[in-house]
Parts: structure tokens; sequence; C-alpha cells
């Protein structure tokens, strides 16, 4: 296929938050096309309008934004196939349909709701598949039009062939067969005039002239029906390559929300970076051919090419996505930090200090939101964990080593206290005393900080200031004297 056909979509429904998987294949058809050439198009399947979420076509857009996979067509855009929201296609849909029935391709059906249902209890009771017995498919022309004249309402079907092979080549899986046995005289169009996914799809996909339809695993199941479109209307079959879903972290079952994140929005709310995101969906379930792991979006629209994915489902290894926002967290300025940590800093944090915290936190961020956790003993009252205090030690070694630790501190003027300064006059005491070090620096952390692991020592007592790191060694040394 020549560099100048290649036009891929997106095509969600706006019936909620978007999902990470979706994204994943937002960046693929993005790429795809980029590589290629071509144009990537957003269009909104909004053809069911009872799981409409309001706000949720907005959410899309703004998402496809943040992580600047712009759509070079859609609704906002606009294009040469506009408009590009199929609630505002409906007539389209409708002449389509009515050209399959003139041409023998699709007929009304008139069945009552209150028929279909016994129909599919009967099947239920003799375990057959449920589908459409085809009553009105032998209607005459006389009984159609005297129905229509009298205003009965109808749907529209496909006349479905019988014992037809249907064949299609999946760019992942390679030759994919079904019989057309198997399928249901599908609606075309519905009994409130709007069209099903699937006639919309076909016929968007048909004349909005995509090559490549790239779109999740689930869809499969119905890409015979539209393929039995496409050769009713006789038209060419785009490429189709269906992607592996995700697996829950834990490796069981899709990946779902009872499990965990998984919409876009919720990992932007703990802090994961847009560029990490997107750099761990590229290389999950594929690789470059030198398998290296960082990548931007530009090196992977050099590389990427459908076929190589993997056709196995892939575990979202949670592990493996905050290694990368680390890493791209560390790869920030400190002010792109900064700016980046605005809406994660807590309204009590003295943001004064930000400057001398940050560096102090950076190497330790997983995801943005850890920072409240991170600096919370620097600037919120602490509390001390008396066992933690005198591990490996006693009461009274502890309570000696805080008394001589606080005279020799209270000696170092507030201009004096800096990191320098503080680690020298602290390690001569502990030499001096021929102290544990493991025990005396791990007490000190303690007392300082309420907590085991936490930045550099020296560091954090310079930011935290002489009065209230001399408070806190007075807390801690009445702490050995609590009983417990
Ligand atoms: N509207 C469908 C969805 O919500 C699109 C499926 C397709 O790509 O064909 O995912």
């Amino acid at each position: 296929m020549s560099d100048s056909v290649v036009r891929t979509r997106v095509a969600p429904s706006p019936t909620g938050e978007m999902h990470v998987g979706s994204l994943s294949i937002v960046l693929k058809n993005y790429a795809y096309a980029k590589r290629h050439h071509g144009q990537f198009v957003l269009r909104i399947e909004d053809t069911d309008q009872t799981r409409e979420v309001p706000g949720a076509q907005e959410q899309i857009i703004s998402i496809l934004d943040k992580f600047h996979l712009p759509a070079d067509e859609g609704p906002i855009v606009g294009g040469p196939f506009a408009p590009y929201v199929q609630s505002q296609r409906l007539e389209i849909y409708r002449l389509h349909a009515q050209q399959l029935i003139e041409k023998g391709q699709a007929y009304y059906c008139f069945c009552s709701k209150d028929r279909l249902e016994k129909l599919r209890d009967q099947q239920r009771a003799d375990h057959s598949p449920p589908k459409y017995d085809r009553l009105c498919r032998n209607l005459s022309p006389q009984e159609v039009k005297s129905k229509l004249d009298k205003e009965q309402p109808y749907v529209i079907r496909l006349k479905v062939p019988d014992h037809q092979k249907v064949s299609f080549t999946d760019l992942i899986r390679g030759q994919i067969e079904f019989d057309s046995d198997q399928v249901d005289d599908q609606v075309l169009i519905k009994s409130d005039g709007f069209p099903t996914y699937h006639l919309a799809v076909v016929v968007d996909d048909h004349l909005m002239q995509i090559s490549h339809v790239m779109r999740g695993e689930e869809w499969i199941s119905s890409t015979p029906k539209h393929i039995l479109l496409y050769q009713a209307f006789n038209w060419p079959l785009p490429v189709y390559a269906h992607i592996p879903i995700y697996l829950n972290p834990n490796g069981k079952g899709k990946m779902s929300k009872r499990h965990g994140t998984v919409s876009v929005g919720s990992f932007l709310d703990q802090g994961y970076l847009p560029e990490a995101l997107l750099n761990f969906l590229m290389i999950l379930g594929w690789a470059t051919n030198d398998e290296r792991e960082i990548l931007t979006l530009d090196e992977y629209i050099l590389e990427f090419n459908p076929q190589d994915i993997s056709q196995k489902t892939v575990v979202f290894d949670l592990k493996k996505l905050q290694w990368l926002n680390g890493i791209y967290i560390r790869n920030l300025t400190n002010k792109d930090l900064i700016s980046k940590l605005k809406p994660f800093v807590p309204t009590d944090f003295p943001s004064q200090f930000l400057p001398q915290v940050l560096p102090l936190i950076k190497e330790r961020l997983v995801v943005l939101s850890d920072f409240e956790d991170l600096t919370a003993f620097i600037y919120r009252p602490i509390e001390i964990n008396q066992k933690d205090l005198l591990k490996k030690s006693s009461a009274n070694q502890v309570a000696e080593q805080l008394d001589q630790l606080i005279s020799t501190l209270s000696s170092l003027s507030a201009q004096n206290w800096l990191t320098l300064q503080l680690e020298e006059k602290i390690r001569n005491l502990q030499e001096k005393q021929n102290w544990s070090k493991g025990q005396f620096f791990m007490m000190v952390r303690v007392a300082i900080t309420g907590q085991t692991q936490t930045p550099p020592l020296f560091e954090t007592m310079a930011v935290i200031g002489h009065d209230l790191t001399l408070s806190r060694l007075n807390q801690a040394l009445l702490t050995t004297k609590k009983v417990t």
C-alpha cells in the first residue's frame, strides 16, 4: 500500500472515562498514520444515546491533546469527510440502508419486541444460539408496503447469505475465518431510526476512506458482520489489526476497574506523566529491534509496525510503569518538575521551601502524588515510635546521645545551620563517642523525621531548620523516657 493512502482512525463511544487500553489504540493508530505520512481521524460513535455520558466527548479530545496525539480530522478540526460525530450523520446511514434494501441485500423486519423475546426464550430452552428466525425476510413487497403504509414500527436487517466462508487477514493474527451460518441477520437501522454500530462503522470507515482498522481484539467477533456488509455494498475491505487486550497487573482477567486504576484520567490524577505513560504503552506487547525501553514518540513512529505486535494478551505491568515514570521525573529540570508538581503540593506546604526540598525527594518520587507523603514530616507534626527510636540500643544510651547532640547543635547558630557544618559536627560527635554509626544515625533520623526512610539526613536537617530540629530532638528525648 503506498504511503499516501494510509488513513487510520479511532472511533470511541462517549460512554465514560477513557480506558488506558483505548489510549493505547489511539497511540498505535496515530503512529502508523504518521509513519506513512497519512492521516489520523477521530470519529465519535454516539449512536447508542442511552449510554452517552455528558462531557465524555470533550474528555476524549482533551486527552488526545494532553498526550500530543491530535487528530488530523475530527469533530473540532473538521476535515473533508465532516461531520465526524455519528449522531450528525443519521441521514447518511438511512440512505445506505435503503440502498441495501433496493439491492435486495437488506429487508424490513416488523417483528414486535414481544415476539422476539418469545423466540429468544425458545432458543434458550433449546440451547440453540440466539438468532433471528428470518420471518420477515420472506414478506412479499405488497405485505411490506402495506405495513409501511400503516406506519408499523420496523427495523432494517441484513440478509446474511447461507453457508459462506467469511474470512479476512488480520495483520497481527493472520487469516481468520468464520462461517456465515453463525452470523445473525443483524439489525442495521433500529426502530428509533438510529443505525447500529455495525452499519455506522462500516459506512463511515468506507466513506472516510479508512485504509487500516486497528482496534481492540474484542471486536474480532463483530468483524464477520462488517465484512458481510462490505460485501453487500460491494466495497473493498480495509486492512484489519486486532490489538490484544491488557490483563490486570496481577495477571488475572481483563484489566478492569475492580482491580485498580484503568482510566487515563486517574493515571494523570495520580501523577503519572503523559510521556511516561505513552512510553509504557509503546513497549507493552511490542519491542523495538534493539529492545530499548525508553523511547520518544518520534522514535516510536519511525519503528512502529502493527505486524510486530505480540498476539498474546499482555499484563499491565504497573511496576514497569512506575519505573518509567521515575525515570521521566528525574529527567525533568527542577523548574519543569516544580510546575508539574503544582497540583500535587498540599495547601499547607510552605511553598518557599520547594526549591530546597525538591532535590531531596526527586530521586524518590515514583508518581507526583507521592510528594505529600515524602514531605509531610518537614512541615507537619511528627510522631516518634519509641521502638524505632531505641532500636539496637537502650533508653539510657539514646537519652545520653540525644542530650549530647542537643548541646552540640545548640552551639551552631541559625546562620551556620547548613548541611556541611551539620555533618561535620554530628560526625565528630559520633566518632568521639565511638557510638555505632548504624544505630546512632538511624536514631537521629527517627528523632527528626519520625521515619526510618528519608532523604539524606544532613540535607533534611538543613531544610527543617535550627528551631524545629532542636524541638524535635527534645521531643525525642521525652519519648525515650516514656514508660510503655
Ligand atoms: N465505537 C467502538 C468503541 O467504542 C469502536 C470500535 C471500532 O473501532 O470499530 O470502541
